[in-house]
């Protein structure tokens, strides 16, 4: 009896396996859009890699050395840690030379000196030796400083909201993911902006501010 009064209605399932096959074709399309997108979405790092470095950018790496710089490959790209060099006065020059000399077994990607003025010193597909154990997976900044307070001058603040905003926009990374080593290691560096978190939260505002103009 049932059989019969199903298949007098034939009607009534066709729309039902119509709706069944559609879902179906609908998750598996959805399924591949998934697939391709997550596929052809290049990362941060590789995103890093293809950008074109700002001319303002004083191109210094510093030779492999197995301690300052060490020659090997991010891991991935998660992050962007600022520092402050914690040398009152020094310029990025003399900090750049410092990681290129004998004596220093640690580096950073960039340096940004008391004028505004740019040096990379590592390779940016390459580890620094600056955030601990966020080396693996972070693009490092030291900034130089006038004095003891660690604040950083007009010029130096100016270039490090250039530079971090460039990065983001190079990475896709968002403002999360812009860091002190502080907040890695608890060490106070950058002091001033540890020591004043208003000031460290207007940085981000005004990188924020930078990527979106
Ligand atoms: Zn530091």
């Amino acid at each position: 009896m049932e059989r019969r009064m199903r298949r007098r209605r034939p009607g009534r399932k066709k729309p039902k396996a119509l709706a069944v096959g559609a879902a179906i074709m609908l998750a598996l399309l959805g399924a591949a859009g998934l697939f391709f997108a997550l596929r052809g979405q290049p990362s941060a790092l590789e995103r890093l890699k293809a950008a074109q470095l700002p001319a303002w950018v004083d191109v210094q790496i510093i030779e492999v050395d197995g301690a300052s710089r060490r020659g090997v490959p991010l891991d991935e790209l998660n992050g962007i840690v600022v520092h402050y060099v914690g040398n009152p006065g020094t310029s990025a020059q003399q900090n750049h030379d410092f990681f290129a000399g004998p004596d220093s077994e640690v580096s950073s990607h960039f340096i940004i000196g008391l004028d505004g003025e740019v040096i990379q010193c590592v390779p940016l597909d390459e580890k620094s030796s600056a955030s601990n154990e966020r080396n693996r997976d972070t693009i490092s900044i030291e900034v130089c400083h006038p004095d003891e307070s660690g604040a950083f001058s007009e010029a130096s603040y100016a270039a490090l909201v250039e530079l971090t905003a460039w990065l983001c926009q190079s990475t896709g990374l968002g403002g999360e993911a812009v860091i002190r080593h502080y907040d890695v290691t608890g060490k106070l560096c950058p002091l001033y902006y540890v020591e004043h978190e208003d000031a460290w939260l207007r940085f981000k505002e005004d990188v924020a501010a930078r990527v979106s103009a």
